[in-house]
C-alpha cells in the first residue's frame, strides 16, 4: 500500500501559523524556517509522549504568539538546561528551548496547519530510536477491521486475527 503524504502549498510571505490541540494557543513564525529535524532524544520522547519529536527551529525574534498567552506554562529542566512550554488547558507541547542556543525556539513540526518553508532532512540521538517505532514499512488492509492496516509480520504465516491474540474489534 502506498501512503499519500499531506502537504499544503506555503504562501508567499505569509507568516506560518499553528495552534495547540484545544486552539486557545496560537502562534506564528516568518517563513522559512531555521531548520527542521527529528528528536529521538528520551526528554523528547517523554515530553511528547510519541516514537520521537519533529521540531522546526525559528529565530525567537521570528516567532510570536498571536493568541492565548497567559495560558502557557512552563517546565523547566534544569538538568539539561532546557525549557518546555505547554497549553495549561490541552497539554499540547508548544516550544523547546536550550540554553545553548539562545535565539532559538524550536516548535514541534506537528502543530502547524501548513509548510514551514523547511523540510525535517536532520536527527538527533538516532541511536535513541525504539524498535515499535514506525519507519515506512509496506503496510497492507486488515480484513475485518475497516480502516486499519498492518505490517504484515515477517517471521510466520499466519492470520491477522491470531497475531492480535484476540483483539476485540472495539478495542480499535
Ligand atoms: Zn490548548
Amino acid at each position: 500500500m502506498e501512503v499519500t503524504k499531506k502537504s499544503k502549498a506555503v504562501a508567499l510571505g505569509k507568516p506560518a501559523t499553528g495552534q495547540c490541540l484545544c486552539g486557545k494557543v496560537q502562534f506564528e513564525i516568518d517563513v522559512p524556517a531555521r531548520w527542521a529535524w527529528h528528536d529521538h532524544s528520551p526528554s523528547s520522547r517523554r515530553a511528547h509522549g510519541a516514537a520521537y519529536a519533529t521540531y522546526v527551529g525559528s529565530w525567537r525574534k521570528r516567532f510570536r504568539i498571536t493568541k492565548g498567552q497567559t495560558g502557557i506554562t512552563r517546565f523547566e529542566d534544569k538538568a539539561t538546561k532546557t525549557v518546555r512550554s505547554f497549553c495549561a488547558r490541552c497539554g499540547t507541547p508548544l516550544t523547546y528551548e536550550r540554553a545553548r542556543s539562545p535565539h532559538m525556539v524550536n516548535i514541534p513540526r506537528a502543530l502547524f496547519s501548513g509548510r514551514t518553508g523547511r523540510q525535517p532532512l536532520y536527527h538527533i540521538a538516532i541511536e535513541e530510536l525504539q524498535e515499535w517505532a514506525y519507519t515506512g514499512e509496506p503496510l497492507v488492509p486488515l480484513k475485518g477491521f475497516p480502516g486499519v492496516v498492518w505490517q504484515r509480520s515477517k517471521k510466520k504465516r499466519r492470520s491477522a486475527e491470531q497475531d492480535l491474540f484476540g483483539l476485540d474489534r472495539a478495542d480499535i
